[in-house]
C-alpha cells in the first residue's frame, strides 16, 4: 500500500461532493457570499432549473483581481478575521465553496471594487480559462454553466429541470427569509419569478410562505435563559398534508434540523391530525458559544450545546401562544370552527371510562372553547320505541361535533366529521371504481394561486385529478383554473385543496403505486368535502348520516385511523352508574 497527497484537482472535487450536491445548493453558496459580501440587492438568474446556468449578481463589496484569484483557491476566505471558528457570524467560513463549484463546471467570476476597475476570471473544471478586464458597476458576478457536465456519476443525480427548480426557488426563499432587508429577484429561463423590495421580517415571511398567515398565524415572541424565539407560526386549523413549509433560522442562518419537527409536533400535539403539519418560520437568537455551526460541510446544520434548552423554549413558547390564541380564534371564527382532534388513542381509552381519564378529555377541550361559552347539545325527545338500527336514532348533538344516539343495545356517539369524511371517501372510491366521480361544474371558473413547483405537479396530475371530478388547466406560470369539483364536496376551500393536493403529490412522489396515490387524493378530497366539526346539524341530517354509515364499508373508522363512533352498551352504562 502506498499512500500519497492527493492533488489539489482532486480534493476540490471530493469537497464538491459534500457542497455542491445540485443547482441548489451551489445557489446557496453563491448568494450567502453575496450577502457576506454586504450586498443589498441580489439578483439570480436560472436557466433549466440551474443544471445550464445559475447566475448571481450582488452590489457587495466586489474583490480585486489578486482577491478573485484567491477566492477560487481551496480554504481561502476572507471571514475568520480573528481566527475564531467558535464566534462565525458570515454564512461562509470554511473558503470551499467557489473552488469546488469551479471544480465541476464552467464558472465565470466577475467582479469589482467601487471606484476601480472590473476583472474577470473563468475556470473550467478546475482549469484556468482566461482572464481579462470586465465591464460592470461594482460587485460581483458569478455564472455557472453546466453544473456537472464532466461528472456523469453527479449528473446521474439531478432530476428534472422542474424538481431542480423547485429546490433553488426554495434555497432562495431560505435565504430570503434569513435577510429581509436585502432586496431580491429571481428570474427563471427568463421569466421573472420573485420581485423582493427590502422589508421586516413578518412582511417577508408572509410575502413567501403564505399571505393567509396574516389571517391564520399566531407571532411568538419569547425570551427565555438568553434565547430568543420569533416569528410566526400558522393556527392549527391552516395547515398543510406535508412538513414543506417549517424553517428555522438561527442567529439569521437558515438551518434544517430535526430537532424542529420534533419539536413541532409536540407543540402542536393534539391541536392537530397527525397526518397534518403547521407552517412555521422561526428566529431563534442564541450566544454564538451556544452553537457550533461547523457541523456540516454545507453549514446547514447545526449543534447547540443545550439542545433540551432550545426545544424547550419551542415547544413552551408554541404552546402557550397557540393557546392563547386558541381562545381567541374560537370565538372569532366558531362557525369555520377549526377541526381539532383530541389524541385518537388516549380519546378510544378514555371510553373504558375510568374517569379520571374522562374528566382529562374534558379539560383539553374547554382550552378550545370560546370565552362565553354557551352549551350546544339540543335533544330530541325519545317519544317511540327504538327501532332496530345497528347505530341508532339521533337524539341530540354535543358542543356541535359528536352526535349522541339511541341503540336498541345502548349509547352511541359519533364524531360527525370523522365518520362523514370517510363517506365521502367511500362515495368516491365507488363512484371511481364504477367509471364516473359525479362532477360539478364551476359557474365561474376559480382561479387559484400557488407557486410554480406546486401548479407543475398539479398539472402533471391533471388527469388523475379529472378522474376524481376535479377539472384543472393551467392557468399562466403559478395559477390554475379550476373548471368543475367532485359533486361530493359542496361548498369548498378550493385552494386549501389545491394546495393540500400539490403538496401530497409532492410528498408521495415516484413512491407509490398508481391505486395508492388515487387513495391518497380522494382522503384528501374527501377530508375537504366533509362536514366540519362545529357545524350544527339537524335532527334529520344526523340520521342520514347515522344509515349511510350502516351501508358503507369501513365506516367505523375515519380516514385516519381513528374510530368514528363508540358505543355505551346498557351493560357499560349500569356499570357507570354503580348499577351493577
Ligand atoms: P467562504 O464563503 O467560506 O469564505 P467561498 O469559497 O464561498 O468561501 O468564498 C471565498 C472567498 O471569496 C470569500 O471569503 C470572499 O472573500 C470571496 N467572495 C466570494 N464571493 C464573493 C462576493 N459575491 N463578493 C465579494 N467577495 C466574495
Ligand atoms: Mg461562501
Amino acid at each position: 500500500m502506498s499512500i500519497r497527497r492527493l492533488p489539489p484537482e482532486l480534493i476540490n472535487r471530493i469537497a464538491a461532493g459534500e457542497v455542491v450536491e445540485r443547482p441548489a445548493s451551489a445557489l446557496k453558496e453563491l448568494v450567502e457570499n453575496s450577502l457576506d459580501a454586504d450586498a443589498t440587492h441580489i439578483s439570480v438568474r436560472l436557466s433549466a432549473g440551474g443544471i445550464e446556468q445559475v447566475e448571481v449578481v450582488d452590489d457587495g463589496c466586489g474583490m480585486a483581481p489578486e482577491e478573485m484569484r484567491l477566492a477560487l483557491e481551496r480554504h481561502a476566505t476572507s471571514k475568520l478575521p480573528t481566527d475564531a471558528i467558535d464566534r462565525v457570524t458570515s454564512f461562509g467560513f470554511r473558503g470551499e465553496a467557489l473552488p469546488s463549484i469551479a471544480s465541476v463546471s464552467r464558472l465565470t467570476l466577475e467582479s469589482r471594487v467601487s471606484g476601480e476597475d472590473g476583472w474577470r476570471i473563468a475556470i473550467d473544471h478546475g482549469e484556468p480559462a482566461g482572464e481579462g478586464p470586465a465591464a460592470l458597476p461594482p460587485g460581483t458576478r458569478i455564472r455557472v454553466e453546466g453544473l456537472f457536465d464532466k461528472v456523469p456519476a453527479r449528473r446521474k443525480f439531478l432530476r428534472s429541470p422542474r424538481s431542480e427548480y423547485a429546490a433553488c426557488l426554495d434555497s432562495v426563499k431560505r435565504l430570503a427569509m434569513a435577510r429581509s432587508d436585502v432586496a431580491f429577484t429571481l428570474d427563471h429561463d427568463d421569466r421573472r419569478v420573485l420581485t423582493l423590495q427590502p422589508s421586516e421580517a413578518p412582511a417577508r415571511v408572509a410575502e413567501l410562505l403564505a399571505h393567509e398567515l396574516d389571517r391564520h398565524g399566531v407571532g411568538i415572541d419569547v425570551t427565555r435563559d438568553g434565547l430568543r424565539l420569533t416569528g410566526v407560526i400558522s393556527l392549527p386549523t391552516f395547515n398543510r398534508g406535508v412538513a414543506d413549509q417549517q424553517y428555522l433560522f438561527v442567529n439569521s442562518r437558515p438551518v434544517k434540523d430535526r430537532l424542529l419537527a420534533g419539536a413541532m409536533r409536540a407543540a402542536y400535539r393534539d391541536l392537530i391530525a397527525r397526518d397534518r403539519h403547521p407552517i412555521a418560520a422561526l428566529f431563534l437568537d442564541v450566544p454564538l458559544d451556544e452553537v457550533d455551526v461547523n457541523v456540516h460541510p454545507a453549514k446547514t446544520e447545526v449543534r447547540f450545546r443545550d439542545p433540551g434548552a432550545v426545544r424547550g423554549l419551542i415547544v413552551g413558547g408554541l404552546r402557550r401562544a397557540l393557546d392563547e390564541e386558541s381562545q381567541r380564534s374560537a370565538a372569532r371564527e366558531q362557525s369555520a370552527a377549526p377541526v381539532m382532534w383530541t389524541n385518537s388513542e388516549s380519546y378510544a381509552r378514555d371510553f373504558t371510562l375510568e374517569r379520571p381519564a374522562a374528566a382529562s378529555v374534558r379539560e383539553e377541550q374547554r382550552s378550545f372553547t370560546p370565552i362565553g361559552f354557551v352549551p350546544q347539545g339540543r335533544a330530541e325527545p325519545a317519544v317511540e320505541a327504538v327501532p332496530s338500527y345497528p347505530l341508532g336514532v339521533a337524539r341530540g348533538q354535543v358542543n356541535a361535533t359528536y352526535i349522541v344516539a339511541e341503540a336498541e343495545d345502548g349509547l352511541v356517539i359519533v364524531d360527525q366529521h370523522a365518520a362523514h369524511e370517510r363517506l365521502v371517501l367511500e362515495r368516491m372510491r365507488a363512484a371511481r371504481e364504477g367509471g364516473a366521480v359525479p362532477r360539478q361544474a364551476l359557474l365561474l371558473p376559480e382561479v387559484v394561486e400557488l407557486d410554480e413547483p406546486d401548479c407543475d405537479r398539479l398539472e402533471g396530475a391533471a388527469d388523475e385529478l379529472a378522474g376524481f371530478g376535479l377539472e384543472i388547466e393551467r392557468f399562466g406560470p403559478a395559477a390554475i383554473l379550476v373548471r368543475a369539483v367532485p359533486a361530493a364536496l359542496g361548498k369548498t376551500d378550493i385552494q386549501g385543496l389545491l394546495a393540500d393536493l400539490a403538496g401530497e403529490i409532492a410528498e408521495l412522489g415516484g413512491a407509490l403505486s398508481l391505486r395508492d396515490k388515487l387513495d391518497h387524493v380522494a382522503a384528501t378530497i374527501a377530508c375537504h368535502g366533509s362536514v366540519r366539526a362545529g357545524r350544527v346539524l339537524s335532527v334529520a341530517e344526523m340520521n342520514a348520516l347515522l344509515r349511510e354509515m350502516e351501508v358503507t364499508p369501513r365506516s367505523g373508522q375515519c380516514n385516519h385511523g381513528r374510530p368514528t363512533w363508540v358505543k355505551l352498551a346498557h351493560g357499560d352504562l349500569e356499570r357507570l352508574f354503580g348499577r351493577k
